[in-house]
């Protein structure tokens, strides 16, 4: 069965008014989220941040670097900072964010994400694993820096050298690309022909109906993929200039919820990839937890579990 994760890059000052309807919707619906927070928000917002989400055990609490500097050459938004800063980018963002939270940080994403993750980034994957981080999700492309991100299954950074951290990709658009919020970039290259041609735009999307819609759209394949888990990437800066009311995430949190689909925190799922002793590397399913939960839930009589 599909697990469902919800999941926001904070990135920027103006998310906090965003984040705070956020919450709103995510207690309604008891829904689990990770929050991939840019330390340096807690140089101002730090009390702000600790009492919306510190006391929730509904949220974890991610690293999406100290100040937001790319750590790798990205094709769109620009060449990697100065490697010297690499160790505060991932370490000291890391032990800041813990220090505010009061608890452990295990998991991390880049900024702009990557066609390949980190695969082709050693000096990245060697201070998660001295920073003790359990997984990244950071593969947030599509292949040749297409939009929207394809469907992809969790994996282990294995033949990079490090089996012990999982890459665990959200799919779909960059919502506040689809929306047309990153005026600098033109609107993004697409595979052609798309294995999934349903989700391609020729333009930015105009209302919330047409947001949900697409969310729907990579939810349903996902399930019909039977892919351990289906993300998808949003901003709370972006989501709230778009629809302050946050009808979107109302909407789609109703729609997992009529699905039936398990619901967990980044951190959560990764832990349940790694106590199913998963191997894969290359981003090959992990039949190990599929059919094992499938097993479980068909003893239930869930009737999803065919989906
Ligand atoms: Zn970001």
């Amino acid at each position: 069965m599909t697990t469902y994760i919800a999941a926001y890059d904070t990135e920027a000052e103006s998310c906090l008014d965003g984040v705070r309807r956020i919450v709103e919707v995510h207690e309604k619906h008891e829904m689990p989220a990770t929050f991939f927070i840019v330390a340096r928000l807690l140089d101002e917002q730090a009390g702000e941040y600790r009492a919306l989400l510190a006391d929730n055990p509904l949220f974890e609490i991610a690293c999406h670097t100290y100040t937001h500097m790319l750590v790798r050459d990205h094709h769109l938004c620009g060449p990697a900072g100065p490697a010297d800063q690499y160790p505060r980018e991932l370490l000291e963002s890391k032990k800041r964010i813990e220090d505010v939270f009061g608890r452990a940080v295990t998991g991390f994403r880049t900024p702009c994400g990557f066609p390949d993750g980190l695969k082709g980034a050693p000096r990245i994957l060697e201070l998660l694993q001295q920073g003790g981080y359990s997984y990244s999700s950071s593969l947030a492309w599509g292949p040749w820096w297409t939009l929207p991100a394809l469907i992809l299954e969790s994996f282990r950074y294995e033949e990079q050298g490090y089996p012990d951290i999982w890459e665990i990709p959200p799919c779909g658009w960059m919502e506040n690309v689809l929306k047309g919020h990153n005026p600098k970039e033109a609107w993004p290259l697409q595979l052609f022909p798309h294995p999934f041609p349903e989700a391609m735009r020729a333009a930015p999307v105009q209302t919330v109906a047409e947001e949900v819609e697409l969310n729907r759209l990579f939810i349903d394949k996902a399930c019909r993929m039977g892919v351990g888990h289906v993300s998808l990437i949003w901003h709370p800066w972006s989501l709230h200039r778009f629809d302050p009311d946050t009808s979107m995430l109302d909407r789609t949190f109703a729609y997992v919820h009529e699905l039936g689909l398990k619901t967990r925190t980044f951190e959560q799922h990764c832990e349940v990839l790694t106590s199913h002793g998963c191997t894969t590397t290359t981003g090959e399913s992990c039949h190990s937890e599929r059919s094992e939960e499938s097993e479980a839930v068909r003893k239930d009589g869930d009737p999803s579990a065919s989906s």
